[in-house]
């Protein structure tokens, strides 16, 4: 038995409670003896954390669900593993059913060729599918589900009370979750996400990567400044709106206009 240490009354971030990073945050919800896990992490952590969670003294068998803020590897590969090991079930957003049905290595991320990165990704079936609006009991804590597609088009993000576990959407530094269009990433729904975080009366934002921290409407205005500038840039390729660059490359190329001080040789 160790000592609990909630963020938050009713809320364990895991890896703060043990005082050591093992992966992504994974977040502990808990009402009395009934509790849900948002996230698991890779496989090999799995049983590191299941130890925790006993050690917290939490009775395995009232695990409600395991519930993945999204399909991406680092995420939700150690699912299988631990819905076969707490006997419960798992609860995504539709867009997250296939590639975690099949074990979809590349929507997933855990397959980059390119990069010579390759990883296992186990499947796992999906008995609860939620969607914005819902709400997931704990107990009698709520947690309301919103849709935040853009890093991912499965991305969820759960409010409770003052608290929004926002996922991949931003961190503490103003980053954002990785955009690549392998796995579903829409710069559009990205900026309304975000958006729609910022304008919100939730006070505290409990991302998936590092700490939980105050949410910054300043710091919030500049990343969505940043992100909208990708609509408009080459940076992310196929996912932007335009490049206007190749708008002037056009009518230059028309006109036959050199740069300037570039002479043609004679
Ligand atoms: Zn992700």
């Amino acid at each position: 038995m160790i000592v609990r240490k909630p963020l938050f009354s009713g809320l364990i971030e895991l890896n703060f409670q043990a005082g050591e990073v093992l992966g992504c945050n994974l977040y502990l919800i808990y009402d009395q003896d009934e509790w849900v896990l948002i996230d698991i992490g890779y496989e090999e952590t799995v049983d590191d954390y299941i130890q925790i969670i006993r050690d917290l003294d939490f009775p395995l068998s009232r695990c409600k669900s395991l519930i993945a803020t999204h399909a991406d590897v680092d995420h939700i590969q150690g699912l299988a593993k631990a819905k076969q090991a707490l006997k419960t079930t798992v609860t995504a957003h539709p867009n997250a059913v296939e590639p975690l049905r099949t074990g979809d290595t590349l929507k997933t991320l855990a397959l980059i060729e390119a990069q010579n990165l390759r990883m296992a990704m186990p499947p796992v079936e999906i008995e609860t599918q939620v969607n914005d609006g819902d709400v997931i009991r704990v107990g009698n804590l709520e947690l309301e589900v919103w849709h935040t597609p853009g890093h991912t088009d499965s991305q969820l993000a759960f409010r409770l009370g003052d608290v929004l576990l926002s996922g991949d959407n931003v961190y503490r530094d103003g980053c954002i979750g990785a955009i690549d269009a392998h796995h579903g990433s829409d710069i559009r729904a990205f900026i309304k996400s975000l958006t729609r975080i910022r304008d919100s009366d939730v006070r505290w934002l409990a991302p998936s990567h590092g700490p939980i921290f105050a949410k910054d409407n300043a710091m919030l205005d500049k990343v969505i400044k940043r992100v909208e500038g990708y609509l408009h840039m080459a940076d992310f390729g196929t996912l932007a709106d335009d490049w206007p660059l190749m708008d002037q490359w056009d009518e230059e190329v028309a006109q036959g206009i050199l740069p300037e001080g570039l002479q043609l040789p004679t």
